[in-house]
């Protein structure tokens, strides 16, 4: 038994299975995988992603999970029950992964429950293999070089920034579409560079950051006023459509000009968490000088990323993480990092300045932490900046979109009030 491991049985991950079996992923974000699948080709791993959804996905994560279950582990487990029993893949010869926070929350612990449902639905030997950075459950054959590893994080400063850019542009474009081929161009273009070992050098992430910013503002635009909307809340429903009944495109429909934040600036907040809880309860210290150097890079890579959106006045750019702690203290306690934690407050705060003061916060059923760091926060919030437009949209099982949509549509009324008002002070 692997003592990495908190599951008796697991079924590893091994060399020889990285020639044979293909790798099925969650749907996350799509631009960043576009970006990232690539590094992984390169390193010889078959890797496909998942596009099952509906309402069946979510029966037969009910048939095999229990269903207090939150609703990303639900969803997640469905999409993979759904992908096997397709037929499209030897189940012989797939293999699962998944990301591991390594936190409290039950992202943590999902990996075993999917286990134990592939167990019940009949296919015991699926290997699950986890995607984290804390050193959980070793594979022999998971053999990232550490060139791979900088890469797959410049693959996620790109996405991010391709993400923000295009969000800021496509409500505007003159010529429909435009904005998505220059997405096409830029996921092609980066991702070839990568499946040739280039693109992750500090030199070449600044030339190519800037290079984004500049072609996507290079896009024919014509400005009028729109309900500005940020998407905050949970990770996984922030950025799947899947697991958000699409709601970036239900926003687009409404006229709506959409921001989501970057996964980079996630990942410095799950990194700080991991060094406060070191310094508030102490731990390993070898682990405290490793994060450290991680965060160190990390925050290099934020200021590249941020500084090239701020050297262009098109585009509103994500605050620095340090600047969004300052937000939440006095709010809510920093030490709370559990899921979203603090960061979700600070976010709500964030986007109020920069003028989405329309926040759609995505937050899924059984989901403790951001219960108590999103909608416990809500009026807490909104007391410190009235100009706060929030709904909170639980997803679940049960809930129907229809519904999910019609709650969006009342805050929408009140956001479309608010800018008719700020025209006619303006005007
Ligand atoms: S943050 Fe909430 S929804 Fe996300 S994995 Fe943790 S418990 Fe589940």
């Amino acid at each position: 038994m692997d003592k990495n491991s908190h599951y008796r049985d697991r079924i590893k991950f091994t060399l020889k299975m990285k020639k044979e079996y293909t790798i099925l992923s969650p749907a996350m974000a799509p631009i960043h995988f576009k970006i990232l699948k690539p590094i992984l080709l390169r390193q010889g791993f078959k890797i496909e992603i998942m596009d099952a959804e509906g309402p069946e996905v979510l029966q037969l994560a009910l048939k095999y999970l229990h269903n207090d279950m939150c609703y990303p582990s639900m969803l997640t487990t469905g999409q993979m029950l759904a992908t096997i029993m397709s037929g499209k893949y030897d189940p012989d010869k797939v293999a699962m992964v998944i990301t591991q926070s390594g936190g409290g929350c039950r992202d943590s612990n999902y990996i075993h429950l999917m286990r134990k449902a592939f167990e019940k639905a009949g296919y015991p030997n699926v290997p699950f293999i986890s995607a984290n950075i804390w050193g959980l459950e070793l594979n022999s054959g998971i053999n990232l070089t550490p060139k791979s590893l900088l890469m797959a994080l410049a693959g996620l400063i790109y996405g991010d920034m391709i993400m923000i850019c295009s969000n800021q542009v496509r409500p505007y474009e003159v010529n429909k579409g435009e904005t998505d081929k220059m997405i096409d161009k830029w996921t092609t273009q980066l991702g070839e560079g990568f499946f040739k070992g280039k693109g992750f050098s500090t030199k070449a992430i600044k030339k190519n950051l800037k290079e984004i910013a500049n072609d996507f503002a290079s896009i024919e635009i014509k400005k009028t006023p729109k309900v500005k909307v940020a998407v905050i809340g949970e990770l996984f429903l922030k950025y799947s459509a899947p697991g958000n009944n699409h709601l970036e495109e239900f926003l687009a429909e409404q006229d709506c000009e959409v921001y989501v934040p970057s996964i980079l600036g996630f990942g410095i907040y799950k990194t700080n968490g991991a060094l406060e809880d070191l310094r508030l309860y102490g731990g390993n210290k070898a682990k405290k000088a490793i994060l450290e150097v991680a965060m160190k890079y990390m925050f290099k890579m934020e200021d590249l990323l941020i500084s090239a959106i701020e050297n262009n006045p098109n585009f509103v750019p994500p605050e620095r993480v340090n600047d969004l702690k300052k937000r939440a203290e006095g709010v809510i306690n920093v030490g709370n990092s559990m899921g979203e934690g603090w960061y979700l407050a600070a976010e709500m705060l964030e986007f109020a300045d920069h003028g989405y003061e329309n926040i759609v916060i995505v937050q899924p059923f059984g989901c403790l932490p951001c219960h108590v760091a999103a909608k416990g926060m809500i009026n807490k919030v909104r007391r410190i900046d009235p100009r706060l437009n929030i709904v909170d949209i639980e997803y679940d099982p049960g809930a129907t979109r229809v519904n999910q949509e019609n709650r969006i549509k009342l805050m929408l009324v009140v956001a479309k009030e608010n800018l008719s008002k700020k025209k006619n002070i303006e005007e």
